[in-house]
């Protein structure tokens, strides 16, 4: 069975950054379950994945225009600081999510000035060329709702409402 539109597939994987510094890994967790073919995962490394097997590694490195895309610089926002449940656990560096249109977006705080807060919504990971190293561990036929949802649902169904 290789990977095809349809199926879903299991990854470990490992996330560096050009300089070899791990951004995130699925190491001592459970592998990553994804849709193939339904834009679950970055789109540079939903291509390389094409075609593979159970079994095999790969390494990948995607550009930002096939990953979590390039940085815009209007998606900057200021907020009050008093619009935060606790300000005083506001500090730079700090990514929460947040809800925009039906959307959850993770904003990074930038700056603090006095009363106000400076957020970035880009993802963290955007305008970054990421290293991934892939192993597939598994690889099963989608069920038609995980087809029709666009995702995968785990063991006990869905996880969501719709
Ligand atoms: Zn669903």
């Amino acid at each position: 069975m290789t990977i095809t539109a349809g199926q879903v597939v299991s990854l470990h994987y490992t996330l560096k950054n050009t300089a070899g510094e791990i951004l995130d890994s699925s190491e001592g967790e459970s592998p990553l379950d994804y849709l193939h073919g339904a834009q679950n995962i970055v789109p540079g490394l939903e291509k390389a994945l094409e075609g593979k097997k159970i079994g095999d590694k790969i390494s990948v490195t995607v550009s930002p225009e096939e990953g979590y895309g390039l940085r815009q610089d209007d998606l900057q926002e200021t907020m009050p600081l008093s619009n935060f449940e606790d300000p005083s656990e506001v500090s730079v560096g700090l990514e929460f999510e947040v809800e925009v249109n039906d959307n959850v977006e993770i904003a990074t705080v930038v700056a603090i000035e006095d009363e106000s807060v400076l957020l970035d919504f880009n993802h963290p990971l955007a305008g970054k060329v990421l290293c991934f190293d892939v192993s597939v561990e598994a690889i099963r036929a989608a069920t038609d709702e995980e087809k029709e949802h666009g995702h995968v649902h785990d063991e006990d169904g869905h996880g969501h409402e719709h």
